[in-house]
């Protein structure tokens, strides 16, 4: 009768799992196919000066144009991706469009720097590194105006394998940023140990001010401790913008300025940003 029993709840959790994994093939297949189709696709978000209302710089941010589903976030299948390692390709394919549009950008005389996201998958990846290496001679992209968006969770552990990498990025005028910053391990030792341009606080902080206020006030004085530009991700409203510019943020990210969007409105609205800007300095001369 136990064994009856068992077997009864054995029986549905494996048909579960059959179908989970039936649907995993499914998407990792759709995913290689996704990459020779062409079906991958990057939108931009800007980045703005808190004090002026700039664009400085924009986040690239992979989706995907899928033929039956629409339009894919990175959510419902870059964790495929790493999980099958497939993210080494994708993440080739997502360096080499910004480098390229990095480029662009630099021909069409709008200063602004680019940043991408990167997975720990990648960075396990011996070749990664010495690819990123060869991008500006193979693209004519600017490295200080590339950026590498990394979690914190990566730099655990003081590793010198990282520490090594990181520094040959570096060196080749690569910006290093910590994505989400605030949500991992509270060690700081290694913002000392690793060459970091950028923290971006994690939205969660930003949502929640009036209970995460002195907590972001502490980054953000880290900040100007550690000489590290501060970017606040996730703003929705003018009263976040606003606290922000009291408390001496650096930048901020997040739909009230602009939701992520493809490259040519990014163009439009660093072109607008620019006029605007000629007009104000006209004013003012
Ligand atoms: P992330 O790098 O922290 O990117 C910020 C995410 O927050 C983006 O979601 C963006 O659309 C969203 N966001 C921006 N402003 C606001 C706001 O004001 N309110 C709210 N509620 N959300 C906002 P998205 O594009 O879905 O990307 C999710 C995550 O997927 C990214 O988080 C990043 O970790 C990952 N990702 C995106 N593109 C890539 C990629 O090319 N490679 C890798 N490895 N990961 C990527
Ligand atoms: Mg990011
Ligand atoms: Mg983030
Ligand atoms: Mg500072």
């Amino acid at each position: 009768e136990a064994r009856g029993g068992r077997a009864n709840t054995i029986t549905p959790f494996s048909m579960d799992l059959r179908q989970r994994l039936d649907e995993r093939v499914a998407l990792e297949q759709d995913l290689w196919r996704a990459l020779e189709n062409n079906e991958f696709l990057l939108h931009f978000q800007p980045r703005v000066c808190v004090r002026t209302g700039a664009i400085l710089s924009a986040e690239a941010l992979i989706r995907w144009q899928h033929p039956r589903r629409g339009l894919l976030n990175p959510g419902s299948f870059i964790p495929a991706c790493e999980e099958t390692g497939m993210i080494v390709e994708v993440g080739e394919w997502v360096y080499r469009q910004v480098a390229l549009h990095q480029k662009h950008l630099q021909d069409a005389g709008i200063d602004i720097s680019l940043s991408l996201n990167l997975s720990v998958r990648q960075f396990q990846d011996q070749e990664l590194i010495e690819k990123l290496l060869l991008l500006p001679q193979e693209t004519g992209c600017d490295p200080h105006r590339i950026g590498f968006e990394i979690t914190e969770s990566m730099l655990l552990g003081d590793s010198p394998a990282m520490r090594f990498s990181l520094s040959r990025m570096k060196k080749c005028g690569y910006n290093i940023l910590i994505d989400d910053f605030g949500t991992g391990y509270s060690n700081l030792a290694y913002l000392q140990n690793y060459p970091i341009d950028v923290l971006k606080i994690d939205r969660t902080f930003i949502n929640d001010l009036k209970t995460a206020a002195p907590i972001t006030r502490l980054i953000i004085s880290l900040g100007n401790v550690l000489n590290v530009r501060i970017v606040a991700e996730g703003v929705e409203t003018a009263e976040q913008l606003e606290w922000l510019r009291a408390n001496g943020c650096d930048e901020y990210q997040g739909f009230l300025f602009s939701r992520p969007v493809p490259f040519a409105d990014l163009v439009q609205q660093c072109e607008e940003d620019q006029e605007r800007r000629r007009n104000q300095s006209k004013v003012l001369k």
